[in-house]
Parts: structure tokens; C-alpha cells; sequence
């Protein structure tokens, strides 16, 4: 797969090249950048004619976004913005200190943060993104291990990572990826990621198969798929990067 970037109108737009793609696909990504899937011999005159075409499709999405934009503003990492913590939305309280480490702890009501005077939002965001990493590895690794018990199905390797599109995923060699910024969800919805992720296991596909197998360790997945797709843009925010 090939990837081109391009500029048309005032949009940036990047061009992913498939050899079996049929038609041509667009889509709005969640910065505001355009992505056109399309065959690998399509000329670049047809992509733009096809855009032409979508106008009234992209403004129609950007106005979404930038909505939503203002629905969940960036943060900054200052005292009185609340954050999503295992499901809870939890305000942030910022102690001014003179000791130059950033520190971070989550309550049971409230997040803390002992940062100093001098500190950058930047500074801050990359103490809270390292702090959510190492709860998340902590919290997978034993959920992991429990459903995989419990399942009857053993990963090659788990690692948490930042990905930016998928709460998880499962290679064929059994390589468990999972994304830290669910930590955001709340527990059971973790859970449901961990179940379905592990039960690609044994089906590496969405088959009626697979379905059944999440079902039999997690009933509910219906309603953990929602929150995840209701709540995906505020989770997206919280992790963007501030300037
Ligand atoms: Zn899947």
C-alpha cells in the first residue's frame, strides 16, 4: 500500500493506493485531513474530480468536527478541566510546586497533579500520557490474564501502545496489541476490548463464529461497543497533543 500526500483547496489530502480496490473512498479524518482510498492506477485529475464532487460531503464533516471541537475544547492541563479515568470524569487539580518533577496521582474523586510553577502544558500532558501508560499496563496485564484463563486462550505477547485509530488488535502470530488510552473507559469496557481481542485467537475475523465466542465471556459487548463509539471523540481530545 502506497501513501501520497496532497494538497487540494485548502485541504490536506492523502491518497492510499489499494491494488484491489475498486472504487474510490473518502473520508474525513478526525484532524480535519481528507483520505481517498483508491485503486493504485487512478490519475490524480480523477481523485480531484471525484473531491470536487464530495464538496458538500467535506464541509458537511467539518462542521461536524469542528463542533464537536468546541463540545470538547483541548486541554491544557490547568486546574478545573476533568478528564475521563476508568470511565469517570475526574476534575484536575494542579499543585504548584518548586520541585521540578511533575508528578501524578488519581483518586478516588478527583486527579492530582504537582507540577512546577515554571512547567509548559506540553510538559504536563507528556507527565499525565506516562502515568495513564504505566496504570494501563498494569490494569491489562491482569485482565489479560484473567480472560485468557478464562477463555482458554493464551496471547504470544501483549504490549500497550499508543496506536491512533484501534483500542486493540491481534496478529496472526497471537501478538495482543492494546491501545493505553482506553484506560479512559471504564472497566468492563476494557474488558469487552481485551475479550475481543482475545477471542481473534481463535477467529481472525468479525464471523458470526467470532461474535459468539464474545459473547459467551461478554454478553453485554453491545453496550461496551456503544460507549466506546459515543465517548471516542472526548477520549480523543483528552490524548491530542497540546501545543
Ligand atoms: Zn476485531
Amino acid at each position: 500500500m502506497m501513501k501520497e500526500i496532497t494538497q487540494f483547496e485548502k485541504h490536506v489530502v492523502e491518497i492510499w493506493r489499494r491494488p484491489r480496490q475498486r472504487h474510490m473512498h473518502l473520508r474525513v479524518r478526525p484532524d480535519g485531513a481528507l483520505r481517498i482510498t483508491c485503486h493504485r492506477r487512478v490519475a490524480k485529475s480523477e481523485i480531484f474530480a471525484f473531491l470536487r464532487e464530495s464538496e458538500g460531503f467535506i464541509q458537511k464533516s467539518l462542521t461536524a468536527l469542528s463542533r464537536q471541537s468546541e463540545r470538547f475544547p483541548p486541554k491544557t492541563f490547568v486546574s478545573g478541566e476533568s478528564f475521563l479515568y476508568l470511565g469517570q470524569r475526574l476534575p484536575l487539580e494542579i499543585i504548584w510546586s518548586w520541585s521540578p518533577r511533575i508528578q501524578v496521582r488519581a483518586h478516588n474523586d478527583s486527579l492530582e497533579m504537582v507540577a512546577p510553577l515554571t512547567s509548559k502544558p506540553a510538559e504536563r500532558q507528556v507527565a499525565w500520557n506516562k502515568f495513564m501508560q504505566k496504570r494501563a499496563r498494569e490494569i491489562f496485564a491482569e485482565r489479560v490474564a484473567t480472560f485468557a484463563e478464562r477463555m482458554k486462550l493464551y496471547p504470544a505477547s501483549v504490549s500497550v501502545r499508543g496506536q491512533r485509530t484501534r483500542w486493540g488488535s491481534c496478529s496472526s502470530e497471537g501478538r495482543l496489541n492494546l491501545n493505553w488510552k482506553l484506560l479512559a473507559a471504564p472497566p468492563d469496557v476494557i474488558d469487552y476490548v481485551i475479550v475481543h481481542e482475545l477471542a481473534h485467537l481463535a477467529q481472525m475475523n468479525h464471523s458470526p463464529k467470532f461474535w459468539a465466542i464474545v459473547e459467551r465471556h461478554y454478553p453485554a459487548y453491545g453496550a461496551a461497543k456503544s460507549w466506546l463509539k459515543a465517548n471516542e471523540p472526548e477520549i480523543r481530545v483528552q490524548f491530542q497533543k497540546v501545543p
